[in-house]
């Protein structure tokens, strides 16, 4: 089901449902709390310092990115669709002693009222669960002021993501809840790349974001095969 807007509700709702746990080290979200170091170490590598820096997370959740950008001294807006997440994200600031300015409100929104105001943009995770993650693209395009930073990450459409996204992680080991993910709406690098430059974007750099559901253990590599994280840089 879909709404007028470029978003999923069924989607979001699967979200809303699992929020209480989204600071559950071990619960559902685990495994983004444990990619996070690697994604984050992946964005200042581009960025260099964040001080000071705007930031905007598009599908922020429970804050787990956003947090960890705030820690670096960013002024973070995290903006989601899904109201718990976004509570839960709140309390958990407040908990952390960090300051982010959370709303619920679209990408495409945002992006109207706030052209060109960040120097950083992140969208994590976020491409594969909404109905035209081109235009969330063009979105943060609009955003990023130029010369600024936008990084996506997402799955891409590969038989081996079926196989560890989706058969490995959620239906034999569990990690994360059954129908987590659709493989139709995983996306090659290439398509993702494809968008972002009609949108001004630049690929400036990409990683493999590797993560073994059975060890558990993570590392960023060369190959883009299962998860993957893209910076681009925008043309001034
Ligand atoms: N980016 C976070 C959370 C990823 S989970 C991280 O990587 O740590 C995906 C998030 O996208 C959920 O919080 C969900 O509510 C949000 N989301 C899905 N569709 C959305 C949309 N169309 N607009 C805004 N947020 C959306």
């Amino acid at each position: 089901m879909s709404n007028s807007q470029n978003v999923n509700l069924d989607e979001i709702a699967k979200f809303e449902k699992v929020a209480s746990q989204w600071w559950d080290l071990t619960g559902d979200f685990k495994p983004l709390h444990q990619i996070n170091p690697l994604r984050r170490q992946f964005i200042i590598q581009h960025t260099d310092t964040l001080f000071d820096k705007e930031v905007i997370d598009v599908g922020c959740g429970g804050g787990i990115l956003s947090e960890s950008l705030a820690k670096l001294g960013a002024n973070v807006t995290g903006i989601d669709m899904g109201e718990e997440p976004l509570n839960i994200a709140k309390l958990h600031a407040l908990e952390s002693n960090v300051s982010i300015n959370y709303q619920r409100i679209t990408a495409e929104e945002m992006a109207q009222e706030s052209a060109e105001k960040f120097d950083v943009v992140t969208c994590m995770e976020m491409l594969e669960h909404v109905p035209d993650p081109s235009s969330i693209i063009s979105a943060c395009a609009k955003m990023v002021k130029a010369n600024g930073y936008v990084f996506f990450s997402t799955l891409n459409k590969t038989i081996k993501s079926y196989l560890l996204a989706i058969v490995a992680a959620e239906k034999v080991l569990k990690l994360v809840p059954d129908g987590t993910h659709n493989h139709d709406a995983f996306i090659r690098p290439s398509t993702l790349i494809g968008w972002a430059e009609d949108n001004g974007l630049k690929c400036i750099d990409s990683a493999g974001i590797h993560y073994n559901p059975l060890t558990e253990n993570h590392t960023l590599t060369n190959k883009l095969d299962v998860n993957y994280i893209l910076c681009f840089q925008k043309i001034a």
